[in-house]
């Protein structure tokens, strides 16, 4: 492996994230809070004087979680838990559970059960977000969660520093959208697993470190000659299997769109600095594409749904279901009724890393792109 390569570091912390922050913690001394993907606020954490570190299970290999969560729970909330009964997380100080569907609001009982000497708080995101009330209960959450993060820092979240913490993010979001784009314009440098693996990172070390990283990276490369590789959109909540998007790269698929925790959907807004800071964090969150297991109107879901592909101009839509994962199960007949309505080819994956064909997955993705060029009815 060579050294020199500025895109080394980024695979090496997604490989072992956990040593590199034990690393971290020692020479910094900071307090460090790890929290279930998706949509906890980091800036918060960060305000906090903490270094938010998300704890993803996806392609964690399953065995003492087995005794405590049902085998049908998906990937990312197992994993999860096996890094915690591993002992891989001793190093948090603090972990955020969101709640965003009954498997997370599980996991976050039987976390305060398994590991009662480690402070673990339930974030509890309105699931109705288009209800009136939702932004003031959100901003009343947030208040509650700052609360207890000062309880484990000892820092108060002040105005300034919460600015401080705004604006470091918003310029990590605005690189992450750029490298987004090198995506579409030099894809033979700039490949989708490359990119992601800069998403994927991002949540896992300290964000002015993974800013710095980002400096190293060719940004001044030329961009490819035109091509006519095929625009797919993805939905989806983590890249499960990991190998997926190097799949993507190895058929040639251009991606333009996704709506994964750590992908696009992550970066595409910025909360807005304004007087109540609180309220910028919400109306960010409000703004966001919604997270499969919040509550919309189902019409409204599909419209803008087909709204973002149009936007995209993508060819065709792979769906990366997480196996197990109901609220996914729910959406997604709508949503590929909705398309084959528009006459756009999708392709639905269930994936998981706990016993997904890779092979099947790749002569899916070969006959999907048959389609799309139009050689496959
Ligand atoms: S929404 Fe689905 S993938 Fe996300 S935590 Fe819940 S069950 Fe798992």
């Amino acid at each position: 492996m060579n050294k020199s390569d500025p895109w080394v570091p980024f695979a090496d912390i997604i490989r072992d994230p956990w040593s590199k922050i034990k690393a971290t913690k020692a020479k910094t001394g900071k307090k460090i809070i790890g929290h279930i993907l998706p949509d906890v606020p980091e800036e918060l954490i960060h305000a906090a004087g903490a270094i938010p570190i998300a704890v993803a299970g996806a392609g964690i290999p399953i065995s003492l979680s087995q005794a405590h969560i049902p085998g049908y729970s998906c990937s990312h909330a197992m994993g999860a838990l096996e890094l915690g009964l591993r002992g891989e997380l001793d190093v948090l100080d603090g972990m955020i559970i969101p709640y965003v569907c009954d498997t997370t609001r599980n996991l976050y009982h039987l976390w305060r059960n398994l590991f009662p000497d480690s402070p673990c708080e339930f974030l509890r995101l309105p699931k109705k977000i288009g209800d009136s009330n939702a932004k003031q209960y959100l901003k009343e959450e947030y208040l509650r969660i700052s609360k207890w993060l000062e309880g484990i820092t000892g820092n108060k979240i002040v105005d300034d520093t919460l600015v401080s913490s705004i604006s470091i993010y918003n310029k990590s979001r605005d690189q992450l959208r750029s490298a987004y784009q090198m995506m579409g314009t030099s894809p033979s440098s700039w490949t989708a697993s490359r990119v992601i693996s800069l998403f994927e990172s991002a949540v896992r070390v300290p964000r002015e470190e993974h800013l710095t990283m980002l400096e190293r990276l060719p940004w001044n490369v030329s961009a490819d000659p035109e091509t006519d590789h095929p625009r797919i959109y993805v939905r989806g909540k983590v890249w499960d299997p990991a190998e997926i998007t190097a799949l993507f790269d190895e058929y040639g698929f251009t991606l333009v769109g996704d709506e994964i925790v750590t992908g696009n959907r992550s970066v595409v807004i910025d909360p807005i600095i304004q007087e109540d800071l609180l309220q910028s964090l919400v109306d960010r969150h409000m703004s966001l594409i919604p997270y499969t297991g919040y509550h919309i109107e189902p019409s409204q879901m599909i419209d803008d749904f087909l709204a973002r592909i149009k936007n995209s101009k993508a060819q065709g839509v792979v769906f990366l279901n997480p196996k197990f994962c109901e609220a996914a199960a729910f959406d997604t007949p709508d949503l590929i009724f909705a398309l084959q309505k528009n006459s756009i080819p999708n392709l639905a994956l269930e994936t998981s890393s706990r016993g997904t064909s890779l092979s099947q997955i790749r002569l899916r993705l070969e006959a999907f792109k048959e389609i799309l060029a139009g050689d496959l009815p």
